[in-house]
């Protein structure tokens, strides 16, 4: 499975740094209380979209931070002083302790090396981070330590993005907004707390516009998003051909209410998603087909429409077995087959992302399952590991709405095969996120070890995953 990179558009140095937007081979340098630090290494710092991306090296080593990777999820973790930032490659939700938070632009893989955004990090362990945009110089300057100062913020700081935020004991129990980010037409917050978002759509000029009661920014919105002394702004959206603009602002303070606008170029309906327990995703989705608030219902006369996917496909081969057979022809195999079984039930429409060895964008997949309104999105897929012992079944889903589905799936899922059963797990995977249905991705067994590769490609376990499969679906839909 391979992840899609996304890319936020909005600028974390847009208040100080002008010419913002441009991806720049930087000649830019670091100095930590004054002294310069090196990347260490052949990969350079990078200039993204204005955020300065440093090599996880760096880090490590010059600020003394303790650091970890894991290669199965790429996720690079910061640890110093009890707080925990836990950052994933090629993704712009981060995590500070358990706070979910959005970053700019999410960490990157050059060569091997992992680049992650300085400012963001400087600004979770405290450090005050500024930029010289004449001479292309980020300066980091560690807090002073040893006196009594605690380090909380003194306000007054003339730093130019330093906010104050109502202070949180003074409220009781608000929702803490803790990033926006706006990307393929859904605008997604990330949020603590119970608000529950009024939507509405406004006209003269058009916008859409998302009321959260009861609810502020919190201190980490301000090193993600910009936010003004008086607790406004806004994203910069190009390239949408229906939306001009995000802004936001802490709209009032009795009752405490955050309000997102989203202007229009034309009147255009949405979804609302809310997915997570504590930490929570509210995805306003432009791309939804129905009207407005209205939900989405099931296809004609009670059938139910089941879109099944089988990853990857022509170039892309996916994983390669250890006898070089290809993960993409086992997909399709295994599609082909409960696609076949499916047809027999009279309350089911299937669907087939592809039916033959051809390529598809995953935002195509989704969209096409998207459009459909279909009631069930899976995937199907085998995995691979540089360990080849790893044998066994996974099931993915990624959104709170599909966790019920993805267990009734996994338990057939194990059935089927007889491999061992490595869980039911969280996966942000584009297809079962970017659907707007439950979803889920299932990891039949793993190409990489010779056990498993020689049973995917065999018939019998090919037709009893995908009768697995069925009955799962059957189950899920409460269909006899
Ligand atoms: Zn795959």
């Amino acid at each position: 499975m391979k992840k899609f990179a996304f890319m936020l558009l909005l600028m974390l140095f847009v208040l100080i740094l002008p010419e913002h937007g441009q991806a720049a081979a930087g000649n830019n340098q670091i100095f930590l209380d004054g002294k310069e630090l090196t990347a260490g290494q052949e990969v350079p710092v990078e200039n993204v979209n204005s955020s300065i991306m440093v090599p996880l090296r760096m880090i490590a080593e010059n600020l003394g931070y303790k650091v970890g990777w894991n290669q199965t999820s790429k996720t690079v973790t910061i640890e110093q002083q009890g707080k925990t930032v836990k950052l994933i490659v090629d993704q712009t939700t981060a995590s500070v302790d358990d706070k979910t938070v959005i970053l700019t632009n999410a960490p990157l893989n050059r060569s091997g090396t992992t680049l992650v955004p300085i400012r963001f990090i400087s600004e979770q362990f405290g450090l005050t981070v500024s930029w010289d945009n004449t001479q292309k110089i980020v300066n980091l300057i560690t807090p002073e330590t040893g006196g009594n100062n605690t380090g909380s913020d003194s306000g007054a700081s003339d730093g130019g993005t330093s906010v104050d935020v109502p202070p949180a004991e003074t409220t009781n129990n608000l929702t803490m907004v803790n990033g926006i980010s706006f990307n393929e037409n859904r605008l997604t917050i990330a949020m603590e707390g119970n608000a529950v978002p009024k939507v509405s759509k406004v006209s003269g000029p058009d916008r859409i516009v998302v009321d959260l009661p009861n609810a502020t920014f919190s201190d980490l919105f301000g090193t993600g998003q910009v936010l003004d002394p008086n607790l406004n702004g806004s994203l910069s959206v190009t390239d949408y051909p229906d939306v001009s603009g995000v802004r936001y602002s802490l709209y009032s303070t009795d009752p405490y209410t955050v309000r997102f606008v989203i202007d229009l170029k034309t009147p255009k309906n949405y979804s609302v998603d809310i997915s997570g327990d504590t930490s929570k995703l509210v995805v306003i989705d432009l791309n939804a087909v129905s009207t407005g608030d209205t939900a989405t219902q099931p296809g004609n006369s009670g059938r139910k429409l089941i879109v099944l996917d089988a990853g990857h496909g022509a170039k892309d081969s996916g994983a390669i077995g250890v006898t070089k057979k290809y993960e993409k022809n086992f997909n399709l195999a295994v599609v082909l087959k409960a696609a076949e079984l499916l047809k027999k039930e009279s309350n089911i429409d299937v669907v087939l992302t592809r039916s033959d060895d051809t390529f598809l964008e995953l935002k195509d997949r989704a969209a096409m399952a998207n459009n459909l309104h279909a009631d069930l999105f899976i995937s199907v897929h085998a995995n691979s590991s540089a360990s080849p012992a790893a044998t066994g079944s996974e099931t993915y889903y990624q959104r709170a709405s599909s966790k019920a589905l993805a267990s009734v799936m996994h338990k057939y899922l194990v059935q089927a095969t007889g491999l061992s059963d490595r869980g039911v797990r969280y996966g942000n995977f584009h297809v079962i996120r970017e659907t707007t249905m439950p979803a889920v991705l299932l990891e039949v067994g793993y190409l990489s070890n010779k056990g498993d590769e020689s049973l995917l490609f065999s018939e019998a376990l090919q037709n009893r995953v995908a009768a697995g499969i069925v009955s799962g679906i059957k189950e899920y839909l409460g269909l006899k």
